[in-house]
């Protein structure tokens, strides 16, 4: 018998009429001879709503708290998904992170999972269940409920795929599989067959919220491959595993964009041992998430660094700077929002040229101005402003042609 998981999103299971489709392709699942987990999402809109009501009865809201209230989004969910089962004469049974043996760290609403004992799930699947559990959430060792992050319900699949050795993890969503870009911004972008888990890394990481970045890592660290498609139609979906050789034949795999991003500038920094540091530890005390780095070439003994973060931290980082750059000597703070991140990914960037000079090519002449470019070995992202990012995710995509590359596998 096969073991599967299965992970359905928040559109997935986002009206009472969608969850009895779910119910039925997990009872339909069961009769092909597997025995089946299922990971269930909260229903569409719900983490947001819970979110919003959280900011409006309280400013900056408890972390213990939120993760109490968020994780109830998901918890609803599996239950009326394990109802749905039982109402079409399947046995199902749902069970909260901590009743499925998620053990996570102590850092609230972005917790990591540390261990998973899945001996309750076992049982269950021996006894011939449906074990539906609540994705996103898992418990400390205290027995504190904890988050795993925006998207976590991806990273319980594959962790719980991974944990009970599963022979297959499919990742339910709203649309067909990965794209070359996301299909709601550039309307001729391509499925793929395959992509190689850097390569998912790079573009989760860099906006195709289609993943979540850290589920793709932990797939990556312990090699369990998965395949994402949609619980609308029978489609093949897009596997994601350890990279091929005749991936590396198509030069760019997908571009991303990453919308609500800040740049920050600090002027003239004394060209120092300690300077850099100063500025990022200030950064980091706060959480803050930093990501393009880019320190220009010294003159005059002086440099200039920018970074990005996300918009929402720029107000707590200009004041955590603005009492520092005295201190380091720097002349000046210049920042601002409403810049965002276009990211091309692909393997094939290392054995092709010109990638970088085809991209800053078509920007030119798409008259979208760069404002930072940082490089890694598969992975160019350019920081622009906010309002050129569809614009440019469409040019990039034409631009590199990624609707006729020959497809993978
Ligand atoms: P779920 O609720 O199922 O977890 P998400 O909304 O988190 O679904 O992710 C699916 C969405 O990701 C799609 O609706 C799509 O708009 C977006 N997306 C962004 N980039 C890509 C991409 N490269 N390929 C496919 N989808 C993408
Ligand atoms: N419900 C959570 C979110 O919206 C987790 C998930 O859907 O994966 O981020
Ligand atoms: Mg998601």
């Amino acid at each position: 018998m096969r073991l599967i998981v299965q992970k359905y999103g928040g559109t997935s299971v986002g009206t009472a009429e969608r969850i009895r489709k779910v119910a039925e392709r997990l009872l339909e699942t069961q009769r092909d001879d597997c025995r089946v987990v299922a990971v269930i999402s909260a229903m569409a809109g719900v983490t947001d709503n819970l979110l919003k009501l959280a900011r409006e009865v309280a400013p900056r809201p408890d972390e213990r708290e939120m993760d109490l209230l968020l994780a109830t989004g998901e918890q609803g969910a599996s239950a009326l998904v394990a109802m749905a089962v039982n109402a079409l004469g399947g046995r199902a049974i749902s069970l909260d992170g901590a009743q499925a043996g998620i053990l996570t760290d102590r850092v609230h609403t972005k917790a990591k999972i540390a261990n998973i004992s899945p001996k309750q799930i076992q049982e269950l699947l021996s006894d011939d269940y449906i074990v539906v559990v609540a994705g996103f959430q898992g418990q400390t060792p205290e027995g504190e409920t904890t988050t795993l992050g925006r998207g976590g319900s991806d990273l319980t699949a594959i962790a719980l795929a991974g944990a009970i050795g599963a022979d297959a993890c499919q990742i339910y969503t709203d649309v067909d599989g990965v794209y070359s870009c996301d299909p709601r911004v550039v309307g001729e972008a391509m499925k793929m067959e395959e992509i190689a888990y850097d390569e998912l890394l790079e573009l989760a990481g860099s906006g195709a919220k289609v993943m979540q970045s850290r589920a793709v890592e932990f797939a990556k660290k312990f090699g369990v491959a998965f395949e994402v498609r949609s619980s609308f139609n029978r489609n093949r979906g897009t596997l994601a595993k350890e990279e091929t050789t005749n991936m590396e034949d198509v030069v760019i795999r997908g571009v991303s964009i990453e919308r609500h991003q800040a740049k920050v500038t600090l002027d003239d920094v004394p060209d120092r041992p300690g300077a850099a540091s100063r500025i990022f530890s200030a950064i980091s005390s706060a959480n803050i998430l930093v990501d393009v780095i880019v320190q220009s070439a010294s003159d005059r003994n002086t440099t200039d660094i920018s970074f990005t973060i996300h918009e929402a931290d720029l107000a707590r980082a200009e004041e955590l700077l603005a009492a520092i750059v005295e201190e380091i000597g720097a002349t000046r703070l210049i920042s601002h929002g409403g810049v965002a991140k276009l990211s091309v990914v692909g393997i094939g960037m290392r054995s092709h040229s010109g990638v970088a000079a085809r991209l800053f090519d078509c920007l030119g002449q798409g008259k979208i101005n760069i404002e930072l470019i940082s490089t890694s070995e598969i992975k160019i992202t350019v920081v622009i402003a906010e309002k050129d990012a569809d614009r440019a995710a469409q040019l990039t995509h034409k631009a590199f042609g990624l609707e006729s590359y020959p497809r993978a596998g």
